[in-house]
């Protein structure tokens, strides 16, 4: 089986965990903070604060930017249900934006479409690893004097025109156990702004601002040293993922040249870091995608759908009133496949993903 992703873990993360293990400091000690300032120096922002899941960073970077009952986040319907989520966790509104068709990405024309009155935030996907379009969001956060926070899950050491993902806004990564770089579960918030640094110091834990004086409501969103640990050897990792899995996508898209398979594009200015590698499967592939999944499936190779229903249309979504209708979503939720690239998928897998597309399409 060739699992659509995989952690890669080593002797060198066991052996820090075990460190971590001996040393009892097993929560929001010395490894965190050694983990902050590493990921902080890799994105390039001032500050970086650390907390127990993607999911928590983007609750967290909300509430930090003072969002809550009333306001109005424009997002993205075609992403992971954890972004949209984080925003009625505020008790504000995500209201959706349609996306491009050429990159998946929250469109700079679909996010004007949506600003009102109450519009508070932009909370852009960077989906699959690639980075949104930051230089137009960013002049329409300027315009509008909007918030941008950044749904950077998927896009760890992904640049736009030499900046890297999370260094626009703020910004919230994951390092949940699928993604380019893991800890189990785990994330971060990246800012320059020590406002809202230090209310996410709070926010993670307890609203403590000192031991036992509370200022805010806040959570337990604290990261422990042993995924610190973890994370700081993959951090160094990071860059050589990265490129094992570029170089696993542009052989795939050198390969699979056949009617009804649209491979992947890159916008120009960005540099994509392929958490998937995604395809279009259109009519003119003789079996369709959901039969090609299954065909991909039943051959040991774990293709998946990200994301077979975009959020508007799930079921706790539609029932409340952000049903209405995003075409682009809603046809490319019908046409995506991705299939795995990740760092342990060796050129003879690749062989076999693009043997089995192209004589199931013909
Ligand atoms: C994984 C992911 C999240 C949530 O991260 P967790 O660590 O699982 O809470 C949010 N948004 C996107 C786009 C993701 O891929």
């Amino acid at each position: 089986m060739i699992p659509i992703a995989q952690p890669a873990i080593g002797e060198e993360e066991i052996r820090a965990v075990t460190d971590v293990l001996r040393s009892g400091n097993l929560v929001q000690g010395d490894k965190v903070k050694e983990f902050e300032q590493a990921f902080a120096r890799l994105v390039g922002t001032k500050y970086a604060v650390a907390v127990n899941s993607g999911t928590a960073a983007l609750h967290i970077a909300l509430l930090a930017h003072g969002i809550g009952n009333g306001d109005e986040v424009i997002t993205s319907p075609f992403s992971f249900i954890a972004t949209a989520n984080s925003v009625l966790f505020t008790g504000a509104k995500p209201v959706f934006a349609d996306i491009e068709e050429e990159t998946f990405n929250i469109s700079a024309g679909g996010i004007l479409g949506r600003i009102g009155p109450e519009t508070k935030a932009i909370m852009p996907v960077h989906l699959y690893g690639q980075p949104c379009d930051m230089e137009k969001i960013m002049e329409i956060a300027g315009e509008h004097n909007l918030a941008v926070i950044e749904d950077a899950c998927q896009a760890h050491g992904a640049s736009f025109k030499g900046s890297m993902v999370g260094s626009f806004g703020t910004g919230c990564f994951s390092f949940y156990a699928t993604k380019n770089m893991v800890t189990g579960e785990g994330g971060m918030i990246t800012t320059d702004n020590e406002e809202i640094a230090d209310k996410a110091r709070m926010l993670r834990n307890q609203g403590q601002k000192e031991r036992y004086l509370h200022k805010l409501l806040g959570y337990n969103y604290r990261m422990t040293d042993i995924a610190a640990a973890i994370g700081l050897v993959q951090l160094k990792k990071l860059p050589e993922f990265i490129k094992k899995r570029q170089e696993n996508a542009n052989y795939l898209s050198g390969k699979l040249k056949v009617d009804g398979i649209t491979t992947p594009s890159v916008a120009s200015g960005c540099e994509h870091v392929f958490h998937l590698y995604t395809v279009r499967v259109t009519d003119e592939c003789r079996i369709g995608r959901d039969e090609l999944a299954r065909r991909l499936n039943e051959k040991g190779i774990g293709a998946g759908i990200y994301y077979p229903l975009p959020i508007h249309k799930q079921p706790l979504y539609s029932r409340t009133g952000f049903g209405d209708s995003l075409p682009v979503s809603e046809k490319l939720s019908g046409e995506v496949l991705s299939l795995p690239v990740h760092p342990q998928v060796s050129r003879g897998d690749l062989d076999f993903m693009v043997d089995v597309v192209m004589e199931a399409c013909r």
